[in-house]
């Protein structure tokens, strides 16, 4: 099992293999944490986001990181919350899986989350919270490549809550 930990940063600076980045469906680029990473990867993210027309709700696709510290950005589309009976909660799991796998081929020892579908996007921060690290720890269980995974927070109230989840017995 890898290691799991919460931290307060900005997931641009972090040195870790790949960074998730909460993309909409273009990968073309917004606001959040999306134009952050566009920003400080360069254009060249740009350019190589153009090549892959784009990304399912729930699915995830893979870059380079070019001007990043990390080698990888792992983009996936989180869904918009309309209330919860729109499979939401399918979808959110599903990002968080389909990230886990995509790392897992390219050999990805280390991996950074942010909190998908939490800003603009507008999903409930502390289910959005469980079903981060309830879907990775589920995901990652006998991982042979993953050793690291970061829950990268943007506020100290989302860092505390991810560390009083952490903490909660499985
Ligand atoms: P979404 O459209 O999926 O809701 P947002 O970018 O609006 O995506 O927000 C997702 C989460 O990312 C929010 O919790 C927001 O606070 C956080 N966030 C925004 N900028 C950064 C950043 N530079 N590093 C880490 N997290 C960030």
């Amino acid at each position: 099992m890898p290691t799991m930990q919460a931290i307060l940063a900005d997931i641009t600076t972090l040195q870790v293999d790949a960074i998730v980045n909460a993309a909409n469906a273009s990968l073309l680029g917004g606001g959040g944490v999306d134009g952050a990473i566009h920003r400080a990867a360069g254009p060249r993210l740009l350019n190589e986001c153009r090549a892959l027309q784009g990304c399912e709700t729930g699915r995830a696709k893979i870059t380079r990181g070019f001007d990043l510290q990390a080698k990888y950005v792992i983009h996936t589309v989180g869904p918009v919350w309309k209330g919860g009976s729109q499979g939401e909660v399918a979808l959110l799991e599903s990002c968080y899986r389909k990230c886990i796998s995509l790392a897992e081929a390219n050999d990805v020892t280390s991996i950074a989350f942010p909190a998908i579908s939490t800003g603009v996007y507008a999903f409930p921060k502390e289910e959005a919270t469980q079903i981060a690290i309830a879907t990775v720890s589920a995901a990652v269980e006998g991982t042979a490549v993953i050793g690291e995974v970061v829950f990268c927070c943007f506020s100290k109230a989302d860092l505390e809550q991810y560390r009083a989840v952490l903490m909660q017995p499985t």
